[in-house]
């Protein structure tokens, strides 16, 4: 045997800007990859290794996946041997997941069904159900009032006229279909000889009943483009008419639509038309009467659904143990339920222990994964994948530290040691330094982003790292930790809130200080996201009268969870606040058409730059010619994407490059225009550094340019398609926006965990830019569990103690210096080590 055994070996990995990297790492392990942000990490750990197992996966299956895989991007790597094959837990930050739930995703929802079906208490009479007559999701189970969503949807006339004082010419019915459809039902109503041109007030209520909620059909002669008058001389005479058009009422229009609509824009289209009330069949439960009428424990298995998960895990505990109350009187009447009832109880009480130790008691089986936090649910992945019995596979993450208190850390180190001693290699890209420092091996790539990084710096042992001068993750590894010389910035006024009430928040108050840096701090699921990300963003938003950006999730807006209580008031303060700016780690779009350039608005100059040209002027080619949005300039094949979506079967779609215009999306007129010898598209294949060199002589240019160097993304290129950007590339996309922004100085700024993504050398820049943000007079709020930047903080707020319903207050609130000392909060403990 060759001492390679035990060994990947990966040879010319060139993904993205990986630099012809070799590299041997070892199974078996936990192996960690370091280096700052837009190093190459990824690239590596999932662009090259994950992939190209996947990629020998598909093709091993079948002929079909084969042919499939043709379409699949192949890793840029000349070789990888000992490969096995590879599972990947990775976050998907802003991408919208598909709608399930905390049980379906961890399987345990299945096993409570089990229990149900086996071992609950059935009334007198009641036949055996199946497990799946407990899910929601089965015409089994599914309650047939609001079939299984637990709400009922219906119209009203208020939620399909929001204004009546419009006419029906007007658009009062903004329910209807938009554009020809819309108009054609117009018609109908003026054939059938009702008044479009008067207030939809106006209207008898008889004639606005019908038009709203008819399930009548009638089918009659459309004379398009003639006023109601013409019509019904038209009608006398008998005249040909433009087409026969079939009536279709507001309320049958918009319910058939959500119903039967495949399209996710359409159904939301309706969706806002809709109003949703608790269905008062089954009270929200979302099963048949039945079914709830089974119970274990004193509970129905929706109420059993809706406990935190500690709450379950104590409850279930005896059943495991055969301790609980009655248990020796049903062993000795039904010794077969007996049986079952423990073993599924010591099943459901083991993997609940795992999701315990991981910091998610406080999640209930019911909650919808997408409200949950891309770190929340991938660790709830990484606990289901503990109990699967997989052995010899690679599992490959993603910062699984994220949102993560240092407090849980220990857990989560433990069920990465637990995945490895099962015989797995456990492949991680983290920033934490608890976690590299558990690490059997290093992987430092770098040393800087993008070109400039892509090297293997170090791959080993951690001890070794400590002799590489190049590594940014060297000096925080090994060195002290602390941001010496920091002094306290005092605050200049408060901002108060009272009575909040929202998730695990009850009638809490708070004050944030103004004009400067305040951390909020808590373990993962105390309420800092409650209270801040959502109740504060809520009150301060309508305060200024400043319109909520509403999340942009896809479709199905209708069924998602609204919060369930809601209270709180702002009380002072909010006379210094002018403008409101939340920055967080979503993508700045969600196609290639955004980048960087447009984002920013750098663009808008460069393009009349260029519009400036002699030779643009000659052509009379203006601004918008130089836009990929404009049909006159842009490439007509892929419509000034560069891109063409190459559409799989059953795997997400992929980007290919336009074979007309090559990937520079203009058109070849465009393209021969130049400014400074270089054309558009040359202008966005450059980097922000090299384009800073480019445009010296132009200071609105040069000064965007300069903001996005500060915060360290001189590396990317000015085109860089959104979809390839990671979130801490478009978070900082975001604050160099605002940095360039004349400052007045009276903006509050709320950051969601700035840090996920980030090396403690990028946390660094960030820091510094915040300090920016406070010195120009502004207020900046960040939710943080990373200690360096609660070090940093002129303030910090404590949350907890613990989480959901153990949290939910404010445990401590004070200067960096003085939470230290709480004896009372958690995160003081952890706070000490990085103060000077
Ligand atoms: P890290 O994981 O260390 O933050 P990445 O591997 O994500 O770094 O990125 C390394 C470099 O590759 C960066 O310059 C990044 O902009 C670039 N990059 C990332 N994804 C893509 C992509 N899909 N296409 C082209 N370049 C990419
Ligand atoms: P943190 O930000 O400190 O991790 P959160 O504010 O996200 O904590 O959560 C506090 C509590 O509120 C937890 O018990 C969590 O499960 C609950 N919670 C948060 N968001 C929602 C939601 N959208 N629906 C139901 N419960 C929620
Ligand atoms: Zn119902
Ligand atoms: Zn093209």
């Amino acid at each position: 045997m060759s001492k390679k055994d035990g060994f990947v070996q990966i040879r010319g990995a060139r993904e993205h800007n990986l630099k012809d990297v070799h590299l041997e790492i070892p199974r078996n392990a936990l192996v960690v990859f370091t280096g700052i942000s837009g190093s190459g990490k990824s690239s590596l750990a999932f662009g090259t290794l994950y992939a190209e197992a996947q990629r020998r996966y598909l093709e091993s299956v079948s002929p079909y996946a084969r042919r499939l895989f043709h379409q699949m991007p192949v890793p840029e790597v000349d070789s990888i041997e000992g490969l096995p094959p590879a599972i990947a837990l990775q976050q998907q930050r802003g991408a919208p997941t598909t709608r399930s739930s905390v049980g379906s995703v961890t399987t345990l929802s299945n096993s409570l069904r089990m229990l149900y079906s086996r071992a609950g208490n059935y009334p007198e009479g009641q036949e055996i159900l199946y497990a799946e007559s407990f899910s929601p999701n089965t015409p089994e189970g599914a309650c047939p009032t609001c079939h299984g969503l637990g709400r009922v949807y219906e119209v009203t006339e208020q939620s399909m006229v929001p204004d009546d004082r419009l006419t029906i010419r007007e658009r009062a019915i903004a329910a209807w279909p938009p554009a020809w459809h819309g108009q054609n039902l117009r018609d109908i109503l003026t054939t059938l000889g009702y008044d479009i041109d008067i207030p939809w007030r106006k209207l008898p209520k008889k004639d606005r009943n019908w038009i709203l909620f008819t399930e009548e059909q009638p089918v009659v002669p459309v004379y398009a483009g003639l006023s109601p008058k013409e019509v019904q001389q038209a009608l006398k005479r008998k005249d040909t008419p433009s087409y026969q058009g079939t009536f279709t009422s507001a309320r049958k229009y918009v319910l058939d639509t959500f119903a039967n609509t495949e399209s996710a824009s359409m159904k939301k289209r309706v969706s806002q038309y809709m109003v949703g009330k608790e269905c008062p069949l089954c009270m929200g439960k979302r099963l048949r009467p039945e079914s709830l009428a089974i119970s274990f424990a004193g509970y129905d298995i929706a109420e059993l659904s809706r406990l935190p998960l500690k709450q379950l895990a104590t409850l279930l505990h005896p059943y495991a143990r055969e301790s609980a109350p009655g248990w020796d009187q049903m062993a000795a009447t039904h010794p077969e339920k007996a049986i079952v009832t423990q073993r599924i109880a010591a099943d459901l009480s083991d993997r609940l222990s795992v999701l315990l130790s991981l910091g998610l008691g406080y999640l209930t089986l019911e909650r919808s994964t997408p409200t949950l936090s891309p770190g929340e649910l991938q660790r709830l992945r990484l606990a289901t994948q503990v109990h699967s019995n997989l052995f010899g596979v690679v599992y490959v993450l993603d910062e699984p530290s994220a949102g993560l208190h240092p407090a849980d850390t220990q857990a989560l180190l433990e069920a990465l040691d637990r995945l490895k001693q099962a015989g797995n290699s456990m492949f991680v890209v983290e920033h934490a330094l608890g976690v590299i420092r558990h690490a059997d091996w290093i992987v430092d790539v770098g040393p800087e982003a993008g070109e400039h990084g892509g090297r293997v710096l170090y791959s080993g042992p951690p001890p070794g790292l400590s002799h590489v001068t190049d590594s940014h993750t060297r000096r925080y590894l090994f060195t002290d930790n602390g941001l010496a010389g920091r002094s306290i910035r005092s605050p200049r006024g408060w901002l108060q809130v009272e009575g909040v009430t929202r998730n695990n928040l009850a009638n809490v108050d708070a004050a944030f200080p103004l004009g400067v840096l305040t951390s909020v701090s808590g373990v993962s699921g105390s309420g800092k996201s409650s209270l801040v990300s959502q109740v504060l963003v809520e009150l301060v938003s309508r305060e200024l009268g400043q319109e909520l950006v509403a999340e942009a999730d896809q479709g199905e807006s209708i069924e998602h969870d609204m919060p369930a209580t809601l209270g709180g008031r702002i009380t002072a303060g909010m006379a210094s606040i002018g403008r409101l700016v939340t920055v967080d780690q979503k993508p700045i779009g969600r196609t290639p058409r955004s980048n960087l350039a447009t984002y920013t608005g750098l663009f808008d100059h460069v393009r009349k730059l260029f519009a400036s040209t002699q030779a643009a002027r000659t052509r009379h080619y203006d601004a918008g010619r130089f836009s990929f949005n404009v049909a006159k300039g842009r490439c007509g094949n892929c419509e000034g994407e560069g891109f063409v979506m190459v559409e799989l079967l059953f795997l997400p779609s992929v980007y290919a490059p336009c074979p007309v215009c090559q990937g520079t999306r203009f058109n070849a007129e465009t393209l021969e225009i130049r400014y400074k010898n270089k054309n558009i598209a040359d202008v966005l294949s450059m980097t922000v550094d090299a384009a800073h060199d480019f445009f010296v002589d132009e200071p609105a240019i040069q000064r965007s340019l300069g903001v996005l160097r500060e915060v360290g993304l001189g590396y990317l290129r000015l085109g860089q398609p959104a979809t390839e950007l990671s979130g801490g590339e478009a978070q900082r996309i975001k604050l160099a926006t605002e940095l360039q922004r004349t400052t007045r100085g009276n903006t509050l700024y709320i950051l969601d965990e700035p840090t996920t993504g980030l090396h403690p050398s990028d946390v660094d820049k960030l820091i510094f830019q915040l300090d920016k943000l406070v010195q120009s007079g502004n207020t900046v709020i960040v939710v943080e569990h990373d200690m360096r930047m609660l070090a940093a903080s002129d303030w910090v707020i404590d949350i907890g103690p613990g989480a959901g319903d153990e949290g939910g207050r404010i445990v401590a609130s004070g200067t960096p210096a003085e939470i230290v000392h709480d004896k009372a909060s958690r995160t003081a403990p952890f706070l000490k080590e990085f103060m000077p």
